[in-house]
């Protein structure tokens, strides 16, 4: 594994097939099992590890977002990586830099309402790491459903020349969806915390077996706060532009964001 800073640095032999992994590091198997994708499926496999500062708000947590270069790349390399680019922040954004992508629609609710900007720094990051990396491919985890669906809409809106892939969220054994940061769970909390996706798949079940939405969301609400979740949202959506929907007409997913102690936890199910 090539570890480089800068953008000068990133020189391919001619011909070759790029698989790209965007990332803010922190690695855990959903980043890996990306990394192994985009290894398989193409003749070099880039991950990008950056912290990127203007996907977060004012009050959130990028200070303390946990950073690890050293494991991360041993983590990275282990799973095929064969470049990590992790440039610092005045590399990235470079003085004058004064571009900003900003996706309408998709980004209007649930997390877009909730972190004003969040999808902004988020396209906008993307897109530049696009444009340096130039990839033929790039992976992105469906366990942030919203921000695959953000990342599709620019790529078309831009043709942009590369092939999105959305790949399954990795869970633990029971069924925590894999984040970096799990690692703010106490041990109380992270033996509450698998309800989360507990509560998604029974949630499924009641909305396949023809119970009314709106009762099936209700009571999921209600059972993760009486288990000490503070949720964002619980909703069902249509899969294709995340708005909301009371019926069943597929492809739909149910959607949560639920504060469990420090952590933020997002999870989705596909209906
Ligand atoms: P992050 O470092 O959190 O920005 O995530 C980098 C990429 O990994 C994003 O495309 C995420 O959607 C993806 N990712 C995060 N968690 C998981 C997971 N549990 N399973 C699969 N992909 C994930």
């Amino acid at each position: 594994l090539k570890t480089i800073h800068r953008i000068e640095d990133l020189v391919y032999e001619p011909g070759i097939s790029v698989g790209f992994v965007p990332t803010m590091g922190a690695f855990h198997e959903g980043h890996l099992s990306l990394m192994r994708t985009a290894k398989q499926e193409n003749d070099v496999c880039v991950v990008s590890l950056f912290v990127n500062p203007t996907q977060f708000g004012p009050k959130e947590d990028f200070s303390r977002y946990p950073r690890d270069l050293e494991r991360d790349r041993r983590l990275a390399g282990e799973a095929g990586a064969d470049i990590l680019f992790a440039p610092d922040v005045a590399t990235m954004y470079p003085d004058g830099f004064a571009t900003k992508i900003s996706v309408s629609g998709v980004t209007e609710r649930w997390e877009g309402a909730l972190r004003p900007g969040h999808f902004d720094g988020v396209a906008t990051v993307v897109n530049r790491l696009f444009g340096i990396v130039r990839p033929h491919c790039a992976y992105f985890g469906l366990k942030d459903l919203q921000q695959c669906r953000v990342i599709d809409r620019m790529v078309r809106d831009l043709n942009m020349p590369v092939a999105l892939m959305f790949l399954e969220t990795y869970r633990e054994q029971d069924g925590l969806a894999m984040s970096s940061r799990n690692v703010y769970l106490t041990p109380e909390e992270r033996k509450i915390a698998p309800l989360l996706f507990e509560t998604l798949r029974v949630s499924r079940q009641a909305v396949r077996d023809g119970y009314p939405v709106d009762q099936v969301l209700d009571q999921a609400r209600s059972r993760l706060r009486d288990a000490g979740f503070l949720v964002d949202y619980f909703e069902h959506v249509l899969l294709d532009d995340l708005r909301p929907i009371d019926h069943l007409e597929r492809p739909t997913a149910l959607i949560v964001a639920a504060k469990l102690g420090i952590p933020r936890l997002l999870d989705n199910i596909v209906i």
